[in-house]
């Protein structure tokens, strides 16, 4: 039997409501199968999407040629051998608060003896919440520049990153909102502006291509940018309908490209006080999250459910 529990009406769902929802492994798999009905099984063998529900084994089983798919398989936690339970608490600490938490953070709050399977656990929910995003085009008028943001270059790849070791390096974001001017008054912060969509994306470098290529990728043919004069832009008019490249004195940047900046500055200081030591190819991971949570500030309760079925209808590529 599905269990179907109404949530209450709040604007987040808070610790209490978390846990009468689900308290305990059973609550979680069953919620889990719940989505993962309502998003389909693929067969991996025959490509058939009609299952039966083995529930003695917790497998669904192919109509077709009869082969069983795990609950996880297919999903964000394919391979993985923590509790479902682990994985919810995980998605309501990630769509409920308002900053994030390290890998450590949450080892500690679980009780777990190891860190590694806690800190692939979040990175894989930070890759889906980046994949969710990137389906996403950006449109209208975009404020466009690039952040910098201090890493660690380390020796030992795929690894997370002990404290206190290798080299600082900046890493290149190239970063993307869209900002609509108002009508109004021009204040000493310039014209005001309403703010849409953000992206967050890791470059390898400034060249015109590399950039060009991302706009291209991520952003409206229709679109309009605004930039300020470098080089790396000159070919942004040929992917846009407009690109308005602005000479912009230092000073004057967070009037001209007020939230660009805001956020690149929220970010960076997110990365300070919660992660400390990052290293750069888990850099986008962190700004997914940043940026998932900004451009869904307005969800409330619902993120949850919305993550949730974003891991679930995730095609295993891990
Ligand atoms: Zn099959």
């Amino acid at each position: 039997m599905i269990m179907f529990v109404v949530q209450r009406n709040t604007t987040t769902m808070n610790l209490l409501n978390f846990i009468e929802q689900f308290p305990d492994e059973e609550s979680c798999k069953l919620k889990y199968k719940e989505f993962r009905d309502k998003t389909g099984v693929t067969c991996s063998v025959c490509g058939c999407k009609e299952h039966y529900w083995k529930k003695d084994k917790w497998q669904y089983e192919c109509k077709s040629c009869a082969k069983r798919t795990t609950l996880r398989s297919g999903t964000v936690m394919h391979g993985s051998q923590l509790p479902f339970r682990y994985w919810f608490i995980a998605i309501h600490l990630l769509t409920s608060t308002k900053k994030s938490f390290s890998a450590l953070e949450l080892q500690r709050q679980l009780g777990h003896s190891y860190y590694e399977p806690i800190w692939v656990m979040l990175h894989k929910l930070r890759e889906v919440m980046g994949r969710r995003d990137s389906e996403y085009e950006l449109s209208g008028i975009i404020e466009l520049d690039e952040g910098f943001f201090t890493t660690i270059k380390t020796e030992e790849k795929d690894k997370p990153l002990k404290r206190g070791r290798g080299s600082q390096k900046k890493s290149k974001v190239l970063v993307m909102v869209e900002s609509v001017p108002l009508e109004g008054k021009t204040t000493k912060k310039g014209k005001p502006r309403k703010v849409g969509h953000l992206k967050m994306l890791v470059i390898n470098d400034l060249k015109a291509k590399t950039i060009t290529h991302m706009v291209n990728d991520n952003v409206s043919k229709s679109a309009v940018i605004d930039s300020d004069h470098s080089t790396s832009y000159v070919n942004l008019k040929d992917v846009v309908k407009d690109h308005k490249p602005v000479v912009i004195p230092k000073d004057k940047v967070s009037e001209m490209l007020p939230w660009v900046h805001l956020a690149i500055s929220n970010a960076k200081r997110l990365l300070l006080d919660v992660h400390h030591d990052v290293r750069p190819q888990y850099l986008q991971g962190y700004l997914n999250e940043f940026c998932y949570k900004y451009n869904r500030r307005y969800f409330g309760e619902k993120l949850f459910d919305r993550l949730l079925i974003a891991c679930v209808s995730y095609k295993n590529e891990f």
